[in-house]
């Protein structure tokens, strides 16, 4: 990237939103690293429990307070405002983005800034739906029985690094709309887009202390909101470990918990799919943002009559596919997010290697600087092995071949045969067998004939150790509310 491009925000330290202005952490200072070239980029204030104090405190006036008496349609137009400037700001949160995670231009520019107004956009839409309902009681007498559906009051959204900007907005935008309030902690390692969504908010005229941010670590910040007595609901997007961790701490105080976790997604393919589309569909699936998305589709499961065909293709496709820095103009993959986290990749393949599994794409880091690991294949792995189980977060396929013979029971059993259940992909022009073997898949998600599929308007949450309750769609919104029974006794 020129000098010319370099975003003002990166001159000074960034700073923690709270109450509506930009102020200082009392915590250390985070340096923040481009992924591409391994330097350091930005430095950015962390927060302190003291912080995270004020932040909440801050919510939760603007939620007893001003926020309140804004009407559902006011609430819409400062949503459908955000969503605008988002879009007016595009370029800027783009770049921002690719620099802070490494993610080539063209899918910050062109997928994730857009989607990441969306999702304001969509959610502006259901601030003025959002109902309750009338109900027929069978009490004795004349009865009105309705349900009021509230806000659930202060919402903290925790996110992690793998796409910063859309799972903020993905959070922020339905606890809006459902009328919370909101502090936001992005991961420590991607702070910038965050951050510069928040100069935007200021921007959008919402009253102070509706959304707050208060960049930091986990274990400070996010165990501060978790355990916080004034935050009703923790929306977490992150791992497993961190996940379960969070549940014993927001079980000192009951409040909700919407937890996105990790995945082992399955992917199936028989000999009747269109193989050309299931072929690129499953790498891209695995090696898009370098596998560092929950909803991958990690685990092949593939008919032996074209097990070879698949996978070698997968293989040409892992082994020519441009990976490059987020600003060189080819690059189709971008580098992991961190030193740690691509050590941690790589000896889970070297262990894979050492336990037997047969590599035939990748397996290595790239030589240059960044994080860079080489989309890797391995073929015909064996269902117990660690990288046949594990998460990776990394562009790691691991293949298995079922037989001709097999059942659809015993396939989804194949498939199910993990302690996650975000997503799915099954590839067959079959739809009788695509309709069957989707209900015997025990997953969040089911995609037919193509390895994406998410929208605003689709729930999106996994079963088992993939998390707890969805986002997006009216459940995403529902996620942030709370329902009163209210009879009244109208017997003349
Ligand atoms: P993580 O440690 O679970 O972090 C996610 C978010 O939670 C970050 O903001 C993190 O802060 C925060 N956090 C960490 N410890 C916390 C605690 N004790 N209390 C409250 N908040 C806490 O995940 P990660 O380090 O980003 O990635 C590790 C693994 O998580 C990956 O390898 C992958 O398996 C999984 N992952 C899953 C998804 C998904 O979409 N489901 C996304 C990213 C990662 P810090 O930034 O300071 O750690
Ligand atoms: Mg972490």
């Amino acid at each position: 990237m020129s000098e010319r491009l370099r975003p003002a925000l990166l001159d000074s330290t960034l700073a923690l939103l709270i109450d509506g202005a930009w102020v200082e952490g009392s915590s250390d200072v985070l340096t923040v690293v481009d992924p591409s070239t391994g330097a350091p980029i930005a430095t950015a204030y962390a927060a302190g429990k003291a912080d995270v104090d004020r932040a909440v405190r801050a919510a939760r006036r603007a939620f007893e307070g001003n926020w309140s008496s804004v009407r559902p349609k006011d609430r819409a137009r400062m949503l459908t405002r955000i969503a605008d400037l988002i879009e007016e700001n595009a370029e800027e949160l783009a770049l921002l983005e690719s620099l802070d995670t490494g993610k080539p231009l063209r899918v910050t520019r062109d997928v994730e800034v857009p989607a990441s107004a969306e999702a304001f956009r969509y959610y502006a839409g259901w601030a003025t739906k959002l109902s309750g309902d009338t109900r027929n009681v069978s009490l004795p007498g004349e009865w009105h029985a309705f349900t009021l559906r509230r806000p659930l009051g202060v919402a903290a959204l925790i996110v992690p690094w793998n796409s910063p900007l859309l799972m903020a907005a993905t959070k922020l935008a339905p606890a809006l709309a459902a009328g919370c309030t909101a502090v936001l902690k992005p991961a420590e390692l991607t702070p910038l887009s965050a951050t510069r969504l928040g100069e935007l908010i200021l921007e959008a005229d919402l009253p102070r202390g509706v959304v707050n941010i208060v960049t930091g670590l986990g274990s400070v910040a996010g165990h501060a909101l978790a355990e916080h007595p004034l935050v009703d609901k923790i929306t977490f997007t992150g791992s497993t470990a961190v996940g379960k961790g969070l549940l014993t701490t927001v079980a000192g105080t009951l409040k909700r918990i919407t937890l996105e976790l990790g995945g082992k997604s399955p992917v199936v393919i028989f000999p009747d799919a269109d193989l050309e589309r299931a072929i690129a569909g499953t790498a891209m699936g695995i090696f898009a943002n370098a596998g560092q998305v929950c909803g991958a589709g990690s685990r092949l499961f593939v008919h032996e009559d074209i097990a070879e065909e698949v996978v070698s293709g997968i293989a040409e496709i892992a082994r020519t596919i441009r990976v490059g820095g987020a600003f060189e103009p080819d690059s189709v993959i971008g580098p992991l997010i961190s030193a740690a986290q691509r050590e941690r990749v790589l000896s889970l393949v070297e262990q894979a290697c050492s336990d037997g599994a047969e590599l035939v794409a990748g397996g290595g880091a790239l030589q240059r600087p960044g994080f860079f690991v080489e989309p890797t294949v391995f073929r015909a792995v064996r269902p117990e092995l660690t990288i046949a189980r594990e998460e990776v977060f990394g562009p790691v396929l691991v293949t298995h071949t079922f037989s001709g013979d097999a059942s659809l029971d015993e396939i989804a059993a194949l498939a199910n045969d993990t302690p996650y259940g975000l997503s799915s992909s099954l590839w067959t022009r079959d739809i009788t067998r695509a309709h069957r073997l989707t209900r015997r898949i025990r997953a969040g998600e089911v995609r037919i004939n193509t390895a994406f599929g998410m929208d605003e308007d689709m729930p999106f949450g996994g079963f088992r150790q993939s998390g707890w309750g969805k986002e997006y769609g009216r459940e995403g919104i529902e996620a942030y509310t709370e329902v009163t029974s209210v009879t009244v006794d109208i017997t003349g």
